[in-house]
């Protein structure tokens, strides 16, 4: 039963990685099943859709295949092993499941599970090549919510320059539909009952110093900025489907 699940995990990722190659992608190498040893392990990094310089120059090659390779493959594997020290039917539980009731467990559960999702999260919000802008439903509700994209933009900017400390910044669909701005510390995300910040993710920006520093050293605002141009805004719109 536990080898046919991580067999069926195996699949899954070598799949993804061989349609990634179909279309030209290039395909890094594979966290998928960095815990084989852990048969009830059953998070995984999806590979990177794009190279770690595909997003230079506004983010480094090197500070993307460290923050992939090293921070959010140690969310990845501390996430499995918490669930297996605290026993959760990984089989059964959804990630997003895990965050709704993150309360119910430990510190290092809820640093980890929101680690692994806010990364997973994180690298399908940018894409390589140019930006573009929200169309449709999406930049309707942004300029209905915010005036205009760039008064959103600074909103949002803003709120990432006010984090004290570690922390995400994120565009979320609260409850009553609408768009709502807001930021959260450390590895706590708009998913998790313990946040004031509620909502489904749309957008999120990782604003710890490792997500920046080699380039920008103390210049979170230069990070945050040059971060728009590699905004994947059809992601975002598909997150409001
Ligand atoms: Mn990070």
């Amino acid at each position: 039963m536990k080898k046919v699940n991580s067999r069926r995990a195996f699949i899954k990722t070598t799949g993804q990685a061989g349609l990634a190659a179909g279309i030209g992608l290039t395909v890094l190498p594979q966290f998928g099943f960095a815990h084989s040893n852990n048969s009830f392990a059953n998070y995984f990094q999806q590979p990177l859709p794009y190279s770690y310089n595909a997003l230079e120059p506004f983010i480094d090659a090197m500070t993307m295949e460290i923050h992939y390779t090293k921070h959010a493959a140690t969310y990845t594997k501390n996430l499995n092993d918490a669930c297996v020290a605290e026993k959760v039917d990984m089989h059964n539980t959804s990630l997003e499941n895990l965050l709704h009731q993150i309360s119910a467990y430990s510190t290092k559960m809820r640093n980890n599970a929101g680690g692994h999702y806010n990364h997973e999260f994180f690298w399908q919000c940018m894409k390589a090549g140019s930006s573009t802008k929200p169309t449709g439903k999406l930049a309707s509700m942004i300029d209905g919510s915010f005036g205009s994209l760039d008064t959103f933009k600074t909103a949002f900017t803003d709120a990432g320059k006010n984090r004290f400390g570690s922390g995400w910044v994120w565009l979320v669909l609260t409850a009553e539909n609408k768009l709502a701005i807001g930021s959260t510390p450390n590895q706590d995300n708009p998913l998790m009952d313990i946040s004031e910040l509620k909502g489904k993710p749309l957008l999120g920006l990782d604003v710890w110093e490792h997500a920046y520093y080699l380039k920008y050293q103390n210049k979170r605002p230069d990070y945050m900025n040059n971060w728009w141009n590699t905004v994947n805004w059809d992601f975002v719109a598909t997150q409001l489907k």
